[in-house]
Parts: C-alpha cells; sequence; structure tokens
C-alpha cells in the first residue's frame, strides 16, 4: 500500500459487498483492497457473536461505541502489525474484483439545509427582494423528511424522474424533469437507538452516531418549485438518493473536527454548542460532472453541525432507529466555485457550465455525477471519504430530453 492512501489505516471505513455467491459481506476498506471481516471477525479475533455474519453493518451499528472502539482496535493491530500479516493475508482482496451493496438498512431519512450560502442563494433566486434566510433560519436547523426506501448505493443508475411543472405561461405540464440537479452533500448514520420522549443532547452525538457517507440528493427543480408550497419537497427528492458505500468512522474525522462559523444570534439552549467540543469537520468535497470538476464544497463552512442537527431532530421526543441517516443540506461555500448544485453554480441556468462533454445548465441524459472528499487525518495523512456517483438515465416514456417536445398531458391554467 503506498504511503498515505486516503483508505489507509487511519481511515478504515465499513461497507458491504456482494461475495461470490452473491450473498453480502462486510468489508473494511484498507488501500486498494477489502478486508472480508465477514470471514475474518470469527476466525481472527476467536469470537462467535456473529457481530458481521449476516453481511452488512446493521448488528455493528446498533451495538455501540464501547464495540465500535473495539472492532477499531483490533482492525488497526492486524492491517498495522508485520506479524499479523500472514494470517490477515487470507481475507484480502482487491476492491476493484467487487461490486459494492447499500451497507445497512436505511431506517429514517432526514434531510437538512444547514449550509448558509446555499439556503441564501435559493433565497436570492426565488424571493427575489425579500430577505434570503426566511426568519426560522437562524434559529433551528432546517429540515424535512425524506423517502429512507429510494436511497441508494453509489453506482446505481439514476432514472430521470416524471412529474408535474408549471411553465412560465402558467401551464401545468407532466412528464420526465427538465431541470434534475445535484447536491453534494455528507450523510450521518445513526447506530445507537435513543428512547420515545427522551431528546439526544449535544454532547452525546458520538454516543449514537457512527459515522459519516457521501450523499447526492437528486433533485428536479421544476417539479420541486412547483409541489414546495406549503409543505416542503417531496417528490421532486424522494425518486432517488445515493451514498457512498463506505462509511468512515467518526473515530477516524478526530483530527478533522473545527469549530463551526459564528453563529448570530446565539442558538437557544438545546442548540447552543458554545464550550462543546466542536463538531465542525474539515471535510472538502469534489464534484465532477462528466470528468470535469465543476465545484469544491467545504464543509467547515456548514452553519448547522451534525451534532446539533441530531439535537434538533430529537427534541421534540422522537426517537432515533438504527440506521436512520440524516443529511447535512447542499454544502455550498462563500465562493460560486464552491457551490455543490447546479442551480447555484450556473445561478437558476443563466450562466451554463462548460464541462468537456460540452455546455450544461441541469443534467443531461447520461452524464455522471461523481462526488469525492477528503479530511485532515493524524500525522499529515488524507483521510479519504471515497466517491458516490450516478449516471442518469432517460424517463421509461422519453428517450430524449426535449423541452420543446409535446408533454403527454397537459392543461392551461390561464
Ligand atoms: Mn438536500
Amino acid at each position: 500500500m503506498r504511503e498515505n492512501h486516503p483508505f489507509g489505516l487511519q481511515t478504515l471505513p465499513f461497507g458491504s459487498f456482494a461475495g461470490p455467491d452473491g450473498r453480502p459481506r462486510v468489508g473494511v476498506a484498507i488501500g486498494d483492497h477489502i478486508l472480508d471481516l465477514t470471514a475474518a471477525w470469527p476466525a481472527l479475533s476467536g469470537s462467535d457473536d456473529g457481530l458481521f455474519a449476516a453481511g452488512t453493518l446493521d448488528r455493528f451499528l446498533a451495538a455501540g461505541p464501547e464495540c465500535w472502539a473495539r472492532v477499531r482496535q483490533l482492525l488497526t493491530h492486524w492491517l498495522g502489525e508485520v506479524s499479523e500479516r500472514g494470517r490477515v493475508a487470507t481475507f484480502l482482496s482487491l476492491a476493484s474484483a467487487h461490486t459494492m451493496l447499500l451497507p445497512f438498512e436505511v431506517a429514517d431519512y432526514v434531510d437538512f439545509y444547514a449550509s448558509e450560502h446555499h439556503a441564501a442563494n435559493l433565497g436570492r433566486m426565488f424571493r427575489p427582494g425579500s430577505e434570503p434566510l426566511t426568519p426560522n433560519w437562524k434559529h433551528m436547523p432546517i429540515g424535512y423528511h425524506g423517502r429512507a426506501g429510494t436511497v441508494v448505493v453509489s453506482g446505481t443508475p439514476i432514472v430521470r424522474p416524471r412529474g408535474q411543472r408549471r411553465t412560465a405561461d402558467g401551464d401545468i405540464q407532466v412528464g420526465p424533469s427538465t431541470r434534475l440537479d445535484i447536491e453534494a452533500e455528507l450523510g450521518f448514520v445513526v447506530g445507537v437507538p435513543s428512547t420515545m420522549g427522551t431528546p439526544v443532547p449535544l454532547s452525546r452525538f458520538d454516543r449514537h452516531v457512527f459515522g459519516v457517507c457521501l450523499l447526492n440528493d437528486w433533485s428536479a427543480r421544476d417539479i420541486q418549485a412547483w409541489e414546495y408550497v406549503p409543505l416542503g419537497p417531496f417528490l421532486g427528492k424522494s425518486f432517488a438518493t445515493s451514498i457512498s458505500p463506505w462509511i468512515v468512522p467518526l473515530a477516524a474525522l478526530e483530527h478533522a473536527r473545527v469549530a463551526p462559523p459564528p453563529r448570530s444570534p446565539r442558538p437557544v439552549e438545546y442548540l447552543d454548542d458554545t464550550g462543546e467540543a466542536p463538531w465542525g469537520l474539515d471535510i472538502r468535497l469534489e464534484v465532477r460532472l462528466n470528468g470535469t470538476k465543476v465545484s469544491e464544497p467545504p464543509f467547515a463552512e456548514m452553519y448547522w453541525t451534525p451534532a446539533q442537527q441530531l439535537a434538533h431532530m430529537t427534541v421534540n421526543g422522537a426517537g432515533l432507529r438504527t440506521g436512520d441517516l440524516f443529511a447535512s443540506g447542499t454544502i455550498s461555500g462563500p465562493t460560486p466555485e464552491s457551490r455543490g448544485s447546479l442551480i447555484e453554480l450556473t445561478w437558476n441556468g443563466e450562466h451554463p457550465l462548460r464541462v468537456e462533454s460540452g455546455e450544461r445548465t441541469f443534467l443531461a441524459d447520461g452524464d455522471e455525477v461523481v462526488i469525492t472528499a477528503t479530511a485532515p487525518g493524524p500525522y499529515g495523512t488524507t483521510i479519504g471519504l471515497g466517491e458516490v456517483a450516478g449516471t442518469v438515465v432517460a424517463s421509461p416514456e422519453s428517450k430524449s430530453l426535449d423541452d420543446s417536445a409535446a408533454p403527454a398531458h397537459s392543461t392551461s391554467r390561464r
């Protein structure tokens, strides 16, 4: 393994891959290889607890922080000590030889809206002349409940969604979205459940949350714009959400923890992290569209931290379940090159992007979007988060995206 590989000993992310018989197996990424933990755990630890026997992370996630730390310590020993090499080698194989699977059963899925730059950009575009942020924005992390059943693993093709939109003339059309977008985000994976009626305070964030993945919240802007008042995003988002196959433990991100940006006004008590260990994270994302880098969103710029998001999600007494996934919201920084969605990068389609395959405002059929990220690790090392990739495929009834095509069904509101 070359030195300072993003999946070096400092990272040790967990995932699930298809074994030779097609059944899932838990893997740990090490360099360009995968350690088959479903096979290695009983053999190397001597344990018969079946922790990884099912091939997914669900049991391990639920097992809690002491177990997570013990397994990480053992993995560091097995993969780091020369004396263990012979025992371990038999469980290693090249990652490129395997198909990655969704690593855990997604319980509930929540998406936040925690970047001030993103929220302000969208406010300026859609509510020109009024305050870019809504009155509640700086008092709570705004979020909505998404669709857990359509969270898919990286590489899953994204079928262009169909739905209703309203044209500039006020006509209602039904058809494939003509404004398909991405949102570059991080997802946080809950391991340990919480009891209904018992909020999770900021200080207990890492007792419940196991780790982090990359997330692309595919968004049909035309469907979203027409449907979202008054109850928020629905079908414009729920057709697909992609996550990276590797879940990076919070334990690997100790050196990436940074103070979040200053908050004003001071948040209410359950969100006030003054004096708490910081949960801002210096994770740097890159977004590529058909191979061309189009953005470098900085997670450290996020106004609300994941600890505040978890505290807010549970302040009303809602319980957590193993496999709950909550996403940060689009990560946009202060500069035009650090915006995490096409609607911002092209300013609502006014300024097309130039990529190798041509000009783009929103996504065309066949377009591939790849989001990657890194963070600082110990001793100058790099923590890699891998990638979340997805390619857009045509909506079944419309093989090409054509704004001028007659819609399948149209009514006039005029
Ligand atoms: Mn989103």
